[in-house]
């Protein structure tokens, strides 16, 4: 409700408003302006009430809803809305800011199957042959998770160990592959991280084959994935994971700005690694974050923030910034403070912003609370400085026999990417017989010195050997 009392919502000009009622379709009719993709309806009560309006309205949606043939020739509906494409085919308050519940009535054609979010409600045989389907969400969601799909489509059932309801939705081609393939640990996805972060946000989660223009889309309880995936038998398993971590981070609490997009993808990123640490696969996680971290190295997004004000292409936000090197954020937050505190956070970032939304800030804050320590230089530098730490570290022998070696350590990224505070642990091993010693420097300004001492015949030094942080860096002997 805008200030002066207008209901002001995004649709599309392409398609014709016939109707504004009040209360249902037989209410009193309601004067209405639709323009500019905006469609303002006047006020009839006073602001802060509660309204109910019947909008009727047709035509063909010119983006978002498409209805074409799939990979195999067939006809098939499905609505790929993100980032703010809903209002092409539905009056909405087209921002994450704005969360809504929703009621879907889906009519389609005998033989036809319906997803949408929500629980499900019940099929109805019309008259006329159709099938009428019908699913609720109740919780608020996105406007930019807002979908259905329709089709001939196969359904598999499942149920978590755990209790959770999903479903498994291909065309009828490729339902062995999914089974087999991508989903087969899916009921171990959803508990695993139910278990890790707090409840499943929704009455039911069903993986849909479709027609996206993404590789999978976190739609709010009905995750669609590119059908391509599935007719390439390419898909894996980690972009399930990927969109699985959304429905709790993203879609139930939500990024109250688009800038703020790494607290959905950041998230979803680490939290696919991190089912694959939870599962006991320590080796997996550390490869997916390895990987993710030679992808953002190798981004020219790397010269901008995470938190990229400048941006004015949604589109273009879907980068490696926010998913790769959100990630990244994640586990050297989860470095800083600690395994504890890190998933105590985590759950109580999730219980008091679910079905809500959340800007960094708030993140902040709960893992201050969570930690007991002061983290506004963490987020400032990794959210808002350019780039990443790049380190040359030179370690210089005692010249008295048994006296530690004198560590520096020196930042030298360019100017504009500013000055790191880390913790940097640098050992230094003797290649020979794998012995080595450790020291952690904290490094607050350009450049800091430490100690270190060597064990016998010292040849080689690494510097993060445990990839514990989002850097480059080179160690080696002073003089040589
Ligand atoms: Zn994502």
């Amino acid at each position: 409700m805008a200030p002066d009392g207008k209901l002001v919502l995004d649709l599309t000009d392409s398609l014709t408003v016939t109707a504004v009622t009040a209360d249902s379709a037989d209410g009193w009719a309601v004067p209405f302006t639709h323009g500019g993709d905006r469609l303002v309806i006047d006020r009839w009560g006073p602001v802060g009430d509660s309204v109910i309006v019947q909008i009727t309205y047709g035509g063909r949606a010119p983006d978002a809803l498409a209805i074409q043939d799939n990979d195999y020739g067939q006809r098939v509906a499905f609505a790929d809305d993100w980032p703010n494409r809903a209002h092409f085919w539905l009056p909405v308050e087209d921002h994450p800011s704005d969360k809504a519940t929703v009621h879907w009535t889906i009519d389609v054609p005998a033989g036809w199957r319906a997803i949408a979010n929500g629980r499900f409600v019940d099929t109805l045989r019309l008259a006329s042959g159709r099938l009428r389907w019908q699913y609720d969400e109740a919780r608020r969601i996105p406007a930019y998770t807002f979908v259905v799909g329709a089709g001939r489509l196969a359904v598999t059932p499942l149920v978590t160990a755990a209790g959770i309801p999903q479903s498994i939705w291909t065309f009828p081609a490729d339902s062995a592959f999914a089974m087999d393939g991508p989903f087969r640990r899916v009921n171990a996805i959803v508990d695993t991280l139910s278990a890790y972060i707090g409840p499943f946000p929704y009455a039911k989660l069903a993986h849909v084959e479709s027609s996206t223009r993404f590789g999978g889309m976190e739609n709010a309880s009905a995750i669609f994935y590119t059908e391509h995936g599935y007719t390439s038998r390419r898909m894996r398993e980690s972009v399930v994971a990927h969109e699985t971590a959304h429905q709790w981070f993203g879609d139930a609490v939500t990024e109250r700005d688009w800038h703020h997009l790494w607290l959905s993808e950041g998230f979803a990123t680490y939290f696919a690694a991190l089912f694959r640490e939870l599962t006991g696969d320590s080796a997996g996680f550390r490869e997916s974050m390895a990987d993710a971290r030679t992808s953002y190295f190798a981004s020219p997004v790397v010269s901008r923030p995470v938190l990229d004000f400048a941006e004015t292409s949604y589109m273009a936000l879907l980068n490696e910034n926010n998913y790769e090197k959100g990630s990244w954020i994640l586990h050297m937050l989860r470095g800083r403070i600690g395994d504890r505190a890190f998933h105590q956070g985590i759950r109580d970032y999730y219980a008091t912003y679910r079905d809500s939304t959340a800007l960094s800030e708030d993140l902040r804050a709960v893992m201050e609370h969570a930690s007991g320590q002061d983290l506004g230089w963490f987020f400032a530098q990794w959210l808002t400085q350019p780039g990443y730490p790049k380190l040359e570290v030179t370690v210089a022998r005692a010249r008295e026999p048994g006296a530690p070696a004198l560590v520096t350590l020196r930042q030298v990224q360019p100017e504009a990417w500013g000055t790191y505070r880390l913790p940097v642990r640098v050992d230094a091993v003797n290649s020979r017989t794998g012995r080595r010693t450790s020291a952690t420097i904290e490094m607050t300004g350009r450049a800091a010195t430490g100690q270190l001492t060597l064990p016998d015949g010292a040849d080689r030094i690494d510097v993060d050997p445990a990839n514990a942080l989002l850097l480059t860096a080179d160690g080696s002997f002073a003089g040589r």
